[in-house]
Parts: C-alpha cells; structure tokens; sequence
C-alpha cells in the first residue's frame, strides 16, 4: 500500500483499507488484484507450505456512500458476494446486492423464529441393501416448511445457519429428531436400522460436540453403534489433528463415522488412513455418468480404495437400474437415490418399512 492509504485489522480474519487517494475507480481493481496476489503468495511454518486466501469488497464515497458505517457496511456485503463465487476475488458494490443483503437479514431474521415456530422438519431417505433391497437405514436430511415460501431445501439455508452460527442449534435440533426417530422404529420392530445425520464444519468446530452427541444418544435410549455421522474431507482437513481425536472420541464410543461426498472436496489421501472413519459415501456427481456417459472409472476407483482401506461403501444419488445394477457388480452393495425413494417425512417412512416388512413375511 502507499503511504496515503490506511491499513486496519477490523477484527477476526477482517481488514479495512481506507484508499483516499485515487484517480479512476477503475484503479481501485488494479489495486485489489494486486493485494490479493501479494496475500496469496505461499508462506512457510514448519516447513510447510501454506496459502491464504481474501475475498475483497469495495464501496466507493460518495457514489456509493458518504457515512463510514455504510461504506464499510456496503463493502461488507460486496465481500460477501466475492466469498460466495469461490473466493480470491473481489467485487465492487452494487445495488442490486443491497437488495440481495436486506434478503439475506430477513431470511436470518426468519430463521432464528423457525425452531421455536416450529418450521423446521426433518426428512429420512431410506438407505437400501442393493442386493436384498431391504431398507438398512436412513439419512436424515432437514427442511424448512417456510410460511411463504414453501418446502425451502437445506442448500438455501445451511450456508446461512453456518454464518450466523444457528447451525449449533439446528444441528443439535436435527440430531435429537433423527435419534429419537429411529429409536421409536427399532421399538416397532425395525431393531437393526441405522440413522445418519450430517454434520457442518462449525459443528463439527464445537468443543462440546462429543459430550452434545452422547447426551442425545442417552436422551433418545438409542445405541451408538446406531448413529452414523456424515462428515465432509473439507472440514476434517481444517484442523487435521484435532479432527482426528474428536472423530477418535466418537469412534471409540461406537458411533459410525462417513465422510459424505467423498472425492469432491480438499483432502489427502496420505491423511484419508488416519482418519477413524467406517464408511466413504460416493458422492452423486460420481454415480450419475453411470450408463449416461458410461465414465464409471472414479466411481470404481472409489469402491476400490475402500475395499483396500476395509472401509465400507454407499452410493448416493442412485437414479436407475443401469446404475444400480454397475453398483452391484462393482461390490458396492449400498445405495441411496431417487430410484429407490426420495427422502421423505417419517410417518411415510414408516409406512414403507412396514409395506416391505409385510412383503417378506408373504
Ligand atoms: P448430502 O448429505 O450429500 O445429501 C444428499 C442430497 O442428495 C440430499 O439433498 C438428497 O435429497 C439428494 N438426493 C438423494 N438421492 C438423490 C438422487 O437420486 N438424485 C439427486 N439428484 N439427488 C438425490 P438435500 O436434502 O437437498 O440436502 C442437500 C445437502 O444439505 C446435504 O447433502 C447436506 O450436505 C446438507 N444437509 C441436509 N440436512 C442437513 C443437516 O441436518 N445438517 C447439515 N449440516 N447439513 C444438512
Ligand atoms: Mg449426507
Ligand atoms: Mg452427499
């Protein structure tokens, strides 16, 4: 920066950089580009090599604002919408993400009354034995029955209870429903069925997520060996070692371990072995070329990797025969898709274990 420009740390991970000096607003770019190269180059502690990233907002005075606080409100909303196209980047505000931010604060505002009010449900999409095709267990994926606008999907307000931190009690919400939910099957007879719950990175983050889980268990009368929590390669590799003895706490309790999504995100594979893990989902992006374009080979390769690591395997996203039946060959003998069902409320749930339950029993 020159020595006209002003440099603060805001607080946290944030910095403000006041530029009173400029000719073009276009400069502003040249000088946003050259802060993010600055930033990005590599840094090393303990031999290690490690990058930072930034994602830059500008306001400009007085077009945009004249007050400080909305300049820098203003340039807090363009920041967002940098992070939000992938990061490393800038954006300039504008307008129209004013209207996108008075949204997003009343999407929040709404969100924080919707677990009191009730809103809030949890659907279960069975998972099945490929073979037999017997339901084995279920995911447990949430949803917002929002007054105006309907069955909202958890992508449209996950990020948001992760930013706002209502994900710790989203989550815990969602963990007691999906507990207390397959304790009430296993005591109508279904005794063997596993529930899995997906768990957020700043959950995940939460000193008291071991003890929280195992409060719940007790809570629900559920067994251990029951639960299965759905982690992504991405928040494990935020903190590696701590990563590893949270999920060896968990683990050692008898709670199933999967990481969901598996070959989308950051990870390493030299860290994949020393992780506790039980299970590696294979994420949808990787079953759906199945017979469309034919290009099975990361699905295979995936499915290979866990028989060697003696990992087990679950396909998500099955949407027809064809994949299904590439699964089966390929020794993947669990799945989850459209094709067998989409997730659905409990009481329906219930009414398909005890349709198949009667069909066994013919
Ligand atoms: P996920 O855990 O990978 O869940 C699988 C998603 O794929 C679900 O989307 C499910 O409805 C969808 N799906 C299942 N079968 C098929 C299929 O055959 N074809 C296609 N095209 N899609 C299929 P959903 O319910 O919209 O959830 C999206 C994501 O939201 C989940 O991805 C999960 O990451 C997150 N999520 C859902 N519930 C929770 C929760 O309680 N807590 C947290 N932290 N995240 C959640
Ligand atoms: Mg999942
Ligand atoms: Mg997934």
């Amino acid at each position: 920066m020159r020595d006209t420009d002003t440099v603060a740390r805001f607080g946290g991970d944030e910095f403000v950089v006041l530029v009173e000096e400029f000719q073009k607003i276009s400069n502003l770019a040249i000088l946003a580009t050259k802060l993010s190269k600055a930033i990005c180059s590599p840094i090393f502690i303990d031999n290690q090599e490690m990058y930072v990233t930034t994602s830059i907002g500008i306001s400009v005075a007085p077009d945009d604002a004249t007050h400080s606080d909305q300049l820098i409100q203003f340039a807090d909303t363009a920041m967002y919408r940098a992070k939000d196209l992938g990061r490393n980047n800038f954006q300039f505000f504008t307008s129209d993400m004013n209207a996108r931010s008075q949204e997003r604060l009343h999407l929040e505002t709404s969100l924080r009354k919707a677990l009191n009010r009730n809103e809030l449900v949890v659907y279960y999409q069975p998972q099945f034995d490929l073979n037999t095709q017997q339901i084995v267990g279920s995911e447990a994926l949430i949803r917002w029955q929002h007054p105006e606008r309907g069955l909202v999907p958890p992508n449209d307000f996950i990020p948001l209870a992760e930013e706002t931190g209502l994900i710790d009690q989203i989550g815990q919400w969602v963990l007691e429903q999906a507990c207390k939910q397959n304790k009430i099957w296993q005591l109508n007879g279904f005794t063997e069925l596993t529930i899995a719950v997906n768990l957020s990175a700043r959950q995940f983050l939460n000193k008291n997520l071991s003890n929280d889980v195992f409060n719940t268990l007790a809570g629900a009368g559920l067994a251990p060996q029951y639960l299965e929590l759905e982690l992504t390669e991405s928040l494990l590799m935020y903190d590696v070692e701590s990563s590893i003895k949270l999920m060896n706490t968990l683990s050692s309790k008898g709670i199933s371990l999967a990481i969901d999504d598996f070959g989308t995100g950051y990870s390493s594979l030299s860290y994949l072995h020393r992780f506790p893990i039980d299970k590696l989902k294979i994420d949808r992006s990787f079953v759906r070329p199945i017979g469309a374009s034919n290009d099975t080979i990361i699905a295979r390769t995936i499915i290979a990797l866990a028989q060697e690591m003696q990992l087990k395997i679950i396909a998500e996203g099955i949407e027809t025969e064809e994949q299904l039946y590439f699964l089966r060959q390929s020794n993947c003998h669990t799945g989850q898709g459209y094709l067998f069902s989409r997730p659905i409320p409990a009481q329906e749930f219930t009414a398909l274990l005890q349709k198949q339950k009667k069909l066994s029993e013919l």
